[in-house]
């Protein structure tokens, strides 16, 4: 079970909104000089962590394209699993390097538990290139050199669904907002809201992402496959809800010439289901105000929102400005998470 520190519930729901108003879940503040000198403990030092170590051993590398692998990470402990609630990341001990890295898991916590999954508990961490990371960079070893190895991870983080400090029946719909891996810990909760039977009417999925090289194909956009299967397909009709995800292609080369729907069409977007009561847009471009303004909603339903970011630093506090300048957004309806 994830047992939070002591501060854990009080740091998340007895936290003045002026507070959260100006803090990001993981973030120290601190200038690029001062940033370049901590390891991810350091840096968030502040969160919540779990109590115990984890055994974990690599089972399967996957190249998404030359910047991102993902990583099953199978539970060595089959009987108990690993208990987290979706957003959190791990601090992960990779042989010979004294300090542990900070890597997100995407899975759901529902394939961590034994009793709920029909394969052998894992997780899945999502890991872009960085050398300069030591962490980082030994995930970035052949895949034989690492597979079968055994690492300790620790739980921790408080940027989660469901959002700490609301009633989570009052929420009838979610707004995720992500820029490029960014995406991780929304994934591991899109996951895990389609998996459960709760009261939400809306997901809506604002995701930004590079396209990797000149011909891309869609699953080398990291997880976009496993995104349009949450929106594409038909929910049951136990689960009322409606999926709308925007993608917005950046750096598609040969920009002057393409077009919103060239790019849909490089992209070979399936149509959704007639029934699936989703929609599935492609953009070239940023996410930007207007696209802003159609999530947000009108002011009814902007209370009845919650709204999450995860992106490169400036994204994110440009949309987290955004969202909190809205009279019917309190503070706590929006939630963000930053890594650099
Ligand atoms: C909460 C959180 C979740 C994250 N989730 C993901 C994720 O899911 N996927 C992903 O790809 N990235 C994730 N990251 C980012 C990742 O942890 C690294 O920050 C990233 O790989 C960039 O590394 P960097 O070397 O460019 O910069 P930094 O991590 O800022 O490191 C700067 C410098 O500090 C030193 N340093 C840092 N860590 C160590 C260490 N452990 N040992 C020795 N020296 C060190 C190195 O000299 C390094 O060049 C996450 C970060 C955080 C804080």
């Amino acid at each position: 079970m994830f047992k939070a520190p002591a501060t854990f519930t009080a740091r998340l729901c007895i936290l003045r909104p002026s507070l959260r108003r100006t803090q990001c879940a993981s973030m120290m503040v601190q200038n690029a000089s001062t940033k370049a000198n901590l390891s991810h403990e350091e840096r968030t030092a502040t969160e919540p962590r779990g109590d115990g170590l984890h055994v974990v051993r690599v089972d399967r590398v996957t190249a998404v394209n030359d910047n991102i692998r993902t990583f099953k990470l199978a539970i060595e402990d089959t009987r108990n699993g690993i208990d987290f609630l979706p957003g959190q990341w791990l601090d992960v001990h990779v042989p010979s390097i004294k300090k542990a890295g900070g890597f997100t898991v995407t899975s759901s916590p529902r394939e961590a538990i034994p009793a709920t999954s029909t394969e052998k508990p894992f997780l899945e961490l999502a890991i872009q290139k960085s050398p300069d990371n030591p962490p980082a960079a030994w995930f970035w070893q052949p895949a034989e050199t690492i597979t079968g190895a055994r690492l300790n991870v620790r739980i921790g983080g408080s940027f989660v669904w469901p959002p700490p400090g609301l009633v989570k029946e009052s929420i009838k719909r979610v707004v995720f907002i992500a820029g490029g891996v960014g995406i991780n810990p929304l994934m591991s909760m899109i996951s895990y809201i389609g998996q459960q039977r709760d009261s939400l009417e809306q997901v809506r999925l604002l995701y930004a992402t590079k396209l990797p090289s000149t011909n891309p194909e869609r699953t080398e956009i990291l997880f976009l496959p496993r995104i349009l299967d949450f929106f594409c397909e038909p929910r049951t009709s136990s689960q009322d809800l409606k999926g709308h995800l925007e993608l917005f292609v950046t750096g598609a080369h040969n920009k002057t010439s393409r077009s919103d729907k060239d790019v849909s069409g490089l992209l070979n977007l399936p149509p959704p289901e007639p029934e699936a009561d989703a929609t599935v847009k492609v953009y070239q471009g940023r996410i930007d105000e207007s696209a802003l303004s159609r999530a947000v909603g009108d002011p009814e339903t902007q209370s009845s929102s919650v709204f999450y970011v995860c992106g490169p630093p400036h994204m994110t506090d440009s949309i987290v400005q955004h969202l909190r300048n809205k009279e019917n957004v309190a503070s706590e309806q929006v939630l963000c998470e930053k890594w650099w």
